[in-house]
C-alpha cells in the first residue's frame, strides 16, 4: 500500500457506537465496489469541521473509499432497519436499501457524526431496488443540503460526491454516483416504528435510550425520560419546520422514515423551493394529492409526531389509556410550539425586535398580499430590508406584486409598526438582511447545474454552489441567481430517487 492509500484508509477515526451497542437494529453489509471511482466534489471545509485531514481523502484513494470500493480502517459498515408511513400508508420494512453507514466519528467540536454512503450498492433492505444512485440526485442533495446549512437550518451535510463510472438504469441509463452524507445520526421516527410494529418494546426502549444519550443527554435522569424525549423531538421538529417555511423550502417527501430524531433536515429527494408565495405549491411528481405541499408541512410534521408518540406508549405508562392521555396532551402543544417558532422567525424577517399582539396578523397579511399579487417569496422579504433602510426602496418591493393593492395597504401597517420601535433604520435593515436570503438554490438554477454536470461541465454547479454558500451577501455579477425563472416554474416537477 502506498502512503496516499494508507492515509486515505486511516482518514476517519471511527468510534461506532450504533454498530457496537445496537445489535439487532441493523444488518452488517459491505458496500459494493464500483468500476471506476472518481471524485466529483469534495467538501474540504466540512472535512476540517469533522476533524479529518482533507488531503487524506481528496485523492484517488479517497474516492475509492467514498465510492465503497475500498474499506476505511475502523469502519463497520451497516445498513439500518427502519419502517415508515409513506404518504400515509404504513410500510413495516423499509431500511437502508441504498445507503450504508460506514461508522461514526467525533468531530472537531466533540460531536458524534455519522458517515454514510448513499448509493453504495444493495443491502438486505433493497427489496427490488438496485442500491444505486444517479449523479443528478446526488449533486442535488449535495448542493441543497449545503445551501440549507448556509441558511442556518439544521441539516445533514454532504462531504463528497463520487462518480462510480457505472450506469444506473432509471427511465434511461444515467451516470452513477455515491454521496457521502454526514448526519448527527440516521435514527428516524421510522426506526422506532420498525420495532414498535413488531411489538419489540425492549428494543424501542434501547433505541430511545440510545437517542437520548446521543441527542438529548440533558434528559438522562428526567422523571420520565421517554416522555421528555418526545417533547424534545417535538420542539426540534417544530423549530425545524418553521425554518423551512421561512425560506420557502418544500421537503417533498415527509414520510415518517424521512424525519430524523435529531431534528436535522434529512433525505433530499424531490425537494424544491417555492417562488411565488402559494401554500398549495407542490413540485414532487409522486405527491399527486399535495399531501406534502408547502402549506401542509406543519400539520404533517404533527401527524408524523403522533406516529412517533404511538411507538413510545408502552414506555410512558403501563396503563395504555394513561399513556395515550399524556402523549395526546403533549402532541396538542404542537400548534402553539410551532406558532411560537414561526412568529419569532417572522418578527426577525420583518425587522421587529419587540413583540406586539398583532404581529402574527401583520405577517399573515403580508403573506396574503403576496399570494394575491403572486409575489416571489424570497425576493419580497429580501427587498424589505432596503425598504426599511430607505423609503424610496419601497417601489422595488411593490414591483414584485402583480396586484400591488394588498401590498400598499400592508406597507402602511408595517411602517406604523416599525415606528413604534425606537430603532436605527440602518441597524434594523442590517439585521433583516442577515435573515432574509438573497439567494436560495432556485429550482431552475439547480436543474441547469445538474444538466451541465450530466454533460461533464461542472462550472454551473460550482458557480451556483459558491452563491448559495453566501445566501445573505449580495455580490455584483450574482444578479441572475436572485431572480425567479421567467415562467415562475410553471409545471416544474421533481422526481424521487437519489
Ligand atoms: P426514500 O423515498 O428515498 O426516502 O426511500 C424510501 C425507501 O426506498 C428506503 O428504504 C430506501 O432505502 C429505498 N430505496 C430507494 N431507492 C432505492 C434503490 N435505488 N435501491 C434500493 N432501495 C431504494
Ligand atoms: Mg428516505
Amino acid at each position: 500500500m502506498n502512503t496516499e492509500t494508507a492515509s486515505a484508509r486511516a482518514a476517519f477515526r471511527f468510534d461506532n457506537s450504533f454498530a457496537r451497542d445496537m445489535a439487532g437494529f441493523y444488518a452488517r453489509t459491505d458496500p459494493a465496489p464500483v468500476d471506476a471511482p472518481r471524485m466529483i466534489r469534495f467538501n474540504r471545509p466540512l472535512a476540517v469541521e469533522l476533524g479529518i485531514d482533507p488531503d487524506a481523502l481528496d485523492s484517488p484513494s479517497g474516492a475509492e473509499i467514498l465510492a465503497g470500493s475500498a474499506l476505511a480502517e475502523g469502519s463497520t459498515p451497516i445498513a439500518l432497519a427502519y419502517a415508515g408511513h409513506q404518504f400515509g400508508g404504513f410500510s413495516p420494512q423499509l431500511g437502508d436499501g441504498r445507503a450504508i453507514l460506514l461508522g461514526e466519528i467525533i468531530d472537531a467540536s466533540g460531536d458524534r457524526r455519522d458517515i454514510q454512503l448513499k448509493g453504495s450498492g444493495r443491502t438486505p433492505f433493497s427489496r427490488r431496488g438496485d442500491g444505486r444512485a444517479a449523479l443528478g440526485p446526488v449533486l442535488r442533495e449535495y448542493i441543497v443540503s449545503e445551501a440549507m446549512f448556509a441558511l442556518g437550518i439544521p441539516t445533514t451535510r454532504s462531504l463528497a460526491a463520487v462518480a462510480t463510472g457505472e450506469g444506473v438504469r432509471r427511465e434511461t441509463i444515467l451516470p452513477g454516483a455515491v454521496l457521502t452524507r454526514i448526519a448527527a445520526s440516521h435514527i428516524r421516527i421510522g426506526t422506532f416504528q420498525f420495532f414498535a410494529a413488531r411489538g419489540e418494546t425492549d428494543k424501542v426502549r434501547r433505541l430511545a435510550d440510545h437517542a437520548i444519550a446521543r441527542h438529548y443527554p440533558e434528559l438522562i435522569g428526567a422523571a420520565n425520560p421517554y416522555f421528555a424525549l418526545f417533547a424534545a423531538v417535538l420542539e426540534r421538529q417544530a423549530a425545524l419546520v418553521a425554518r423551512w417555511m421561512q425560506v420557502g423550502f418544500i421537503h417533498g417527501v415527509m414520510n415518517t422514515d424521512n424525519c430524523a430524531i435529531s431534528g436535522e433536515t434529512i433525505d433530499y429527494g424531490p425537494c424544491a423551493f417555492m417562488n411565488a408565495y402559494d401554500r398549495s405549491t407542490v413540485y414532487s411528481s409522486i405527491d399527486r394529492n399535495g399531501r406534502y405541499a408547502y402549506g401542509n408541512q406543519p400539520p404533517i410534521i404533527q401527524w408524523n409526531l403522533a406516529r412517533f408518540a404511538e411507538t413510545l406508549l408502552p414506555l410512558i405508562d403501563a396503563a395504555r389509556e394513561r399513556a395515550v392521555g399524556q402523549m395526546t396532551t403533549a402532541l396538542e402543544q404542537f400548534p402553539e410550539r410551532y406558532a411560537a417558532h414561526w412568529l419569532a422567525g417572522m418578527r426577525a424577517k420583518l425587522g421587529l425586535s419587540t413583540a406586539e399582539d398583532g404581529d402574527a396578523d401583520l405577517a399573515n397579511a403580508l403573506l396574503a398580499a403576496m399570494r394575491d399579487g403572486r409575489a416571489d417569496f424570497t425576493l419580497t422579504f429580501r427587498r424589505l430590508g432596503p425598504a426599511a433602510r430607505d423609503e424610496s426602496a419601497f417601489a422595488e418591493v411593490r414591483a414584485l406584486f402583480g396586484f400591488p393593492q394588498g401590498f400598499d395597504d400592508w406597507s402602511i401597517r408595517w411602517r406604523e409598526r416599525l415606528a413604534r420601535e425606537r430603532r436605527d433604520p440602518a441597524e434594523r435593515a442590517d439585521t433583516m438582511d442577515a435573515v432574509n436570503p438573497a439567494y436560495i438554490p432556485r429550482n431552475h438554477l439547480v436543474e441547469e447545474a445538474l444538466a451541465a454536470a450530466h454533460d461533464g461541465d461542472m462550472a454551473p454547479f460550482d458557480a451556483l454552489h459558491a452563491v448559495v454558500l453566501r445566501p445573505f451577501e449580495e455580490k455584483p455579477g450574482w444578479g441572475r441567481y436572485a431572480l425567479p425563472p421567467d415562467d415562475a416554474d410553471e409545471g416544474y416537477q421533481t422526481f424521487c430517487g437519489t
